[in-house]
């Protein structure tokens, strides 16, 4: 297994979890809907685990609809709005969302009904960049996430909130990434939440909706009447356990673990300027997840740098699903008015809750035999 440093793209399943979901699938494999004693029970079971999410987010169980993902809670938010707002109503969303809220945005609402809020030169939402938005666009809703995917920069929600409630408008949060690696209690005070399992330990395709209201409905999927008719289809009682046991294990080792971890980072992030003269770190200077490090290297494409670390035995990320076109770019680079240059030369590590100070001095080391066998020129080694 490689030193692995990609967990904002996925994480391994959390024992935990797998424990659970074993559990579930061998007690529990009946048909929620259906009308026998093992269905009830399977039921009940779901019906807890919403509960215990709801403790862990902190709002009413009634308000959570599990679906596949953040991909498709994001786009049954959109999908619902397209359908309920006003035709000339806008939405503003930040400048660096996930393209599953950026691009949903845009193919339900269409382009010109969605303002872009600014970031400031640290990628955060500012309040006043929000209050200028919110004064001058009116919005139906604003969207901005938790934390971001690529540079990890935290937003401060709580006070963007706050300015939300004061002007009478709906505030979503995409918290895939915040998830499991900040507390996450308070964050069904905000309208609309979103999350993934597997970005902190829970399996694939399972993920949750926090609506506004419990009797809100935005079904994206028709057919049966599965969580109380807002998201039809049998649902999936293992991962869902799986998914908010996940959730439990890691946030009860929370904040002592995050700040032990954000110590290694730090120290990472010192000796790869050591060694990399000129390297920049984006958001160095925002709070930011204690996970991630979104650096600008001082040369070479970022997918040379990934080819070579992949041959050392490291995962890391280019920061963005491709450096070869500017779509795939870095969302948060562009954003902050990086050139094409700094563009191609960014990339993203991501460290998981147990990775140890062994691990990410590993890595600094890695990063220059990769950079010295780049910088030699010539294949690199297999
Ligand atoms: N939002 C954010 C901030 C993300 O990082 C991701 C995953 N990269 C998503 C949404 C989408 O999650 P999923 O692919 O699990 O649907």
């Amino acid at each position: 297994m490689p030193a692995y440093f990609d967990h904002n793209a996925t994480t391994p399943l959390h024992p935990a979890a797998r424990a659970a979901w074993l559990q579930a699938s061998e007690q529990h494999w009946h048909n929620a809907s259906s009308l026998y004693r093992e269905a009830g029970m399977t039921s009940q079971a779901l019906e807890s685990a919403r509960e215990r999410l709801g403790d862990l987010l902190g709002t009413e169980a009634e308000r959570i609809v599990f679906t596949s993902g953040a991909t498709e809670s994001n786009n049954m938010l959109f999908t619902g709005l397209a359908k309920c707002l006003e035709a000339d109503a806008v939405v503003a969303i930040s400048a660096i969302e996930h393209p599953s809220v950026r691009e949903a945005a845009r193919a339900m609402l269409g382009r010109g009904r969605i303002i872009e809020i600014p970031v400031d030169e640290e990628g955060v939402v500012q309040p006043a960049a929000l209050q200028e938005v919110l004064a001058r666009h009116q919005p139906a809703l604003v969207s901005i996430m938790a934390a971001n995917n690529e540079s990890g920069v935290l937003q401060p929600w709580p006070e963007l909130l706050r300015l939300c409630r004061e002007a009478g408008v709906r505030l979503h949060t995409d918290a895939a990434q915040w998830l499991g690696k900040m507390k996450a209690t308070g964050l069904g005070l905000c309208d609309y939440v979103t999350g993934s399992a597997h970005k902190f330990g829970g399996p694939k395709g399972i993920g949750f909706f926090v609506m506004a209201e419990a009797g809100e409905s935005f079904p994206l999927l028709h057919g049966g009447p599965q969580e109380n008719g807002r998201r039809a289809g049998t649902e999936n009682y293992p991962a869902i356990e799986a998914m908010v046991t996940a959730l439990e294990a890691l946030t009860s080792r929370l904040p002592e673990q995050a700040l032990a971890q954000a110590v290694l980072r730090d120290a990472f992030i010192q000796q790869m300027q050591q060694q990399f003269p000129g390297l920049r770190v984006i958001s160095g200077g925002a709070p930011r997840l204690w996970n991630t490090v979104l650096m600008v290297m001082p040369r070479h494409d970022n997918l040379k740098w990934l080819t070579r670390l992949t041959r050392l035995g490291v995962a890391i990320s280019t920061g963005s699903a491709c450096s070869s076109g500017k779509e795939g770019a870095s969302v948060v680079l562009q954003a902050l008015g990086a050139s094409w240059e700094e563009l191609r030369r960014a990339v993203r590590v991501s460290g998981g809750w147990d990775s140890t100070a062994g691990d990410w001095q590993n890595l600094a080391t890695a990063f220059a035999a990769a950079g010295e066998g780049l910088d030699a020129g010539g294949r690199a080694p297999d």
